[in-house]
């Protein structure tokens, strides 16, 4: 069996070691843009200079003979004919193949923004290429913008702040009224506020780039951009902007087939597959879901299946982001910029001394999404309570006191029942 995967990243790679353990004989063939295996999660560490590309990598150095995969670096899937069963790629080269695995990820996506495109100091964060530019440009550059403080764009700031080498004014700059607009709210985003105003950060909230100055003396280089807010339009200076402002997944390739994608991404069932026969995705590049547990599961899924092994998606998986600027621990679960959508929906709070922050929304005994700041201790709890849909109007105390005594007690039907 000839088994191709497109993509070296979290689904790529485990889904590649996945189908060695379930094939010895097969023959794998994983291509990918990316020269070097490393996790996008931990990009900040390089750009902060704390670890080297071989710090960021996530696989032992053998990997590849060990598990005896053809790796193919540095190239480009650039077209598919799904009938024949070959991919061609950007050097010319065709290869064939019996089972095929769609793991492209995602790039990141450029507003339309007046002169954004093909500046060479405008760049997204989402490779070591564009770690490497930022790099550069940011040892000389005197005022660096980043476009989005999502949790990308936090990245790219909390990585500045670090590199000793990087003297820039950095100014961030955010659509909503908060820091990571999708995971948290006005308070627990203020945590993240004052680290940043601490180093300095100009901070510009409720405010749209409208539009990139290109240098009079280099039109290639962007020296300024038009900011637009409520109260006043202002220009700032900038000679290095980082965008993160969203990403598209990669299905360009895939444009004169048959096999189905939509304005998000590649559409796969639970199993991994396509609406084409014999292939399969997994990952970002579904536009679903995107973060780096699921596309781990969705490709070691999709290649159980591909080698004849069942396997489902069967995981409930909620919005769920944990991050740790600054040494504050943040879990953010459920939709929480949507929460106001919700008819209802009971929103309880608290805050303690040293600074702790749990918010909590529930609705009829169902937990919908939390904020926990400053201490997770709580949120192994809370997990359960939403991942298993446990009904919580029965307890008696407040919910953020809630434990595993309360509910984890199974009677002889095997069904989650209260203590007495
Ligand atoms: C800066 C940053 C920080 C992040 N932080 C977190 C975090 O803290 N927690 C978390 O859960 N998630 C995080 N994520 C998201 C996480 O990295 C992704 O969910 C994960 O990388 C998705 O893996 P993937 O294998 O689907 O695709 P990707 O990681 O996008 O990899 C895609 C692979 O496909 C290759 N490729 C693409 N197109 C082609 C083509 N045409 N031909 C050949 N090869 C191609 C690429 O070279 C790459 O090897 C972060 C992402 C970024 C960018």
């Amino acid at each position: 069996m000839k088994y191709v995967i497109i993509g070296a990243s979290a689904a790529g790679i485990n889904g590649a070691e996945n189908l060695r353990a379930l094939d010895k004989d097969a023959e794998i063939t994983l291509i990918s843009e990316d020269t070097a295996i490393y996790s996008r999660c931990i990009l900040h560490h390089y750009i902060g200079n704390m670890r080297d590309v071989e710090g960021i990598n996530f696989v032992d150095k053998d990997f590849f003979e060990k598990n005896m995969i053809n790796w193919i670096k540095g190239k480009a899937v650039t077209s598919l004919d799904e009938t024949a069963k070959l991919i061609t790629l950007d050097d010319g080269n065709t290869i064939s193949y019996d089972k095929l695995l769609i793991a492209t990820g995602s790039r990141p996506f450029f507003p339309p923004i007046e002169n954004i495109h093909g500046k060479k100091n405008v760049v997204g964060l989402k490779s070591l290429n564009d770690c490497d530019t930022i790099l550069t440009l940011s040892k000389t550059a005197k005022n660096i913008v980043v476009v989005g403080a999502g949790l990308i764009g936090m990245d790219a700031v909390v990585g500045l702040l670090h590199n000793k080498d990087v003297h820039a004014k950095i100014s961030l700059i955010e659509m909503a009224d908060r820091l990571l607009p999708l995971q948290l709210d006005k308070e627990a985003s203020s945590a993240y506020e004052e680290k940043l105003i601490e180093g300095k950060v100009d901070i510009y909230f409720n405010s749209k780039v409208t539009k990139l100055n290109p240098n009079p003396e280099n039109d290639l280089e962007i020296n300024s951009l038009e900011l637009e807010n409520s109260e006043v339009n202002t220009r700032i200076d900038a000679d290095l902007i980082i965008v993160c402002a969203g990403v598209r997944a990669n299905v360009e390739f895939l444009k004169n087939t048959t096999v189905q994608y939509d304005k998000r991404g590649l559409i796969f069932n639970k199993k991994g597959e396509t609406n084409v026969k014999d292939i399969y995705g997994a990952g970002d590049v579904s536009g679903r879901g995107t973060i780096w547990s699921v596309a781990v599961k969705n490709g070691i899924v999709a290649t159980s299946n591909m080698a004849n092994v069942h396997r489902v998606m069967d995981d409930f998986f909620f919005e769920k982001s944990t991050m740790n600027f600054f040494d504050i621990p943040t879990l953010s679960l459920g939709c929480i910029s949507s929460f106001d959508k919700f008819e209802n929906l009971k929103i309880e709070t608290m805050k303690d001394s040293k600074g702790v922050y749990k918010k909590i929304a529930h609705k009829d005994g169902h937990i919908y999404g939390a904020i926990i700041q400053g201490d997770l201790a709580y949120t192994g709890v809370l997990t359960q309570l939403i991942r298993l849909y446990i009904d919580i109007s029965k307890i008696k105390k407040s919910v953020f006191n809630i434990d595993y005594s309360d509910f984890f007690n199974i009677n002889s039907s095997l069904e989650f029942k209260y203590e007495d």
